[in-house]
């Protein structure tokens, strides 16, 4: 491994400037990925900046049902907030189902939304990658790829963005607040995720000496009833084959609102938007949640191998997640 050299800031005005006087330099937050990063070779920054003593750490319930997370509160505490396991349950249920207890005690929610991919080809640097190295080709077009994105894909790159928090996070029209040496910027959740396209290398809207300050949760009343069902190859330390967030709001039996957020199976968090928009009004059936699943997943791209198995099991986790909302409002006796 390289020389690094490493600072500790204590204000973020600190962490601005730190990035900012020299080039090529990273923040470190929990450092659950970035030191797995400068291990591998896969990032060579010059510079690290301790952001962990930044007053980034307030987790606020707002009097409008909203969320304000600091981007340094960490995950572990985040899952385990009573009002985020009352009014957000998806949420608690994907970050406590992220990673082991360690690491969620020390990753940082910024630090999630920052986190690398998991394609094999991108942490080897023996191989080629679009995403580690520009216009080097994508090794694991013939590689290793069980784990890639069948959702938003391109010829490029089609590694799948691995965070689970990220998925209830998407269905919940979360805002990335991010401070600069040119002010304040909110980036609605959507576009804070690119897709690869020809560019893989680019994952986020924001520039190196950028820092996460918050994500702002608006309010969503019947995300109380909602569920986070992440399917994977053991229960425990692992990621996502596929996973789905459904919050749901049902009136005599319909679908009133839905919002459905998918993972493990796209390139950036996906929102089923299609499936959403043929949901609304509908009866909450089986039949019907299976005909939105599809329409959402009719234009995945079965074309490797080795992760074709995943359009059918986006479908089945969707439906799954869907049928277990009814069912918990049903059990309620509600029309919530
Ligand atoms: C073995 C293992 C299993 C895992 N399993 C899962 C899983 O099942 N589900 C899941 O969701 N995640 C999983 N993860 C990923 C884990 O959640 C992330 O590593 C963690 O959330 C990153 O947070 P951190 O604070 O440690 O970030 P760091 O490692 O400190 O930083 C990660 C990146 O974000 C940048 N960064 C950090 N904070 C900011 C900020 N405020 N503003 C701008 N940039 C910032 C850093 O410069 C760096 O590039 C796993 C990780 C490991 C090692």
């Amino acid at each position: 491994m390289k020389p690094i050299a490493f600072a500790r800031a204590e204000t973020v005005d600190q962490a601005l400037a730190a990035v900012t006087a020299r080039p090529n330099t990273v923040f470190l937050a929990g450092g659950t990925t970035l030191v797995d990063m400068l291990r591998i070779g896969a990032m060579e920054p010059d510079n690290v900046v301790d952001i962990n003593r930044l007053p980034l750490t307030d987790l606020e319930h707002r009097p409008d049902g909203g969320l304000r997370i600091g981007a340094m509160v960490r995950m572990s505490e985040v899952a385990a907030d009573p009002g985020v396991v009352e009014r957000f349950p998806f949420l608690s249920i994907a970050l406590a189902k992220g990673a082991s207890a360690q690491i969620r005690n020390m990753a940082s929610m910024g630090g999630n939304l920052m986190q690398r991919v998991r394609c094999p080809q991108f942490r080897d640097i023996a191989y080629a990658c679009n995403k580690r190295v520009p216009g080097s080709g994508c090794g694991a077009q013939e590689g290793l790829h069980r784990g890639n994105a069948v959702l938003g894909t391109s010829e490029h790159c089609f590694a799948m963005h691995p965070s689970d928090m990220a998925v209830p996070l998407t269905a919940l029209d979360a805002v990335v607040q991010v401070q600069g040496p040119r002010g304040t910027r909110a980036i609605a959740f959507d576009d804070f995720f690119l897709l690869p396209g020809d560019t893989p290398h680019l994952e986020h809207p924001i520039t190196a000496d950028e820092l996460i300050v918050r994500i702002d949760v608006p309010p969503l009343p019947f995300a109380r009833n909602s569920h986070y069902l992440k399917v994977r190859d053991r229960e425990s330390y692992e990621f996502a084959a596929a996973s789905a967030a459904v919050a749901l709001e049902l009136t005599d039996g319909a679908v009133r609102d839905v919002r459905i957020g998918l993972g493990g199976v796209a390139t950036k968090p996906w929102r089923a938007k299609m499936a959403e928009a043929l949901l609304i009004g509908k009866p909450a059936t089986k039949e019907n949640f299976a005909a939105a699943a599809a329409t959402e997943l009719a234009a995945a791209d079965g074309s490797h191998e080795m992760n074709r198995f995943k359009i059918e099991l986006a479908q089945r986790t969707m439906v799954r997640t869907l049928e277990t909302v009814t069912a918990q409002i049903t059990q309620r006796g509600g029309r919530k």
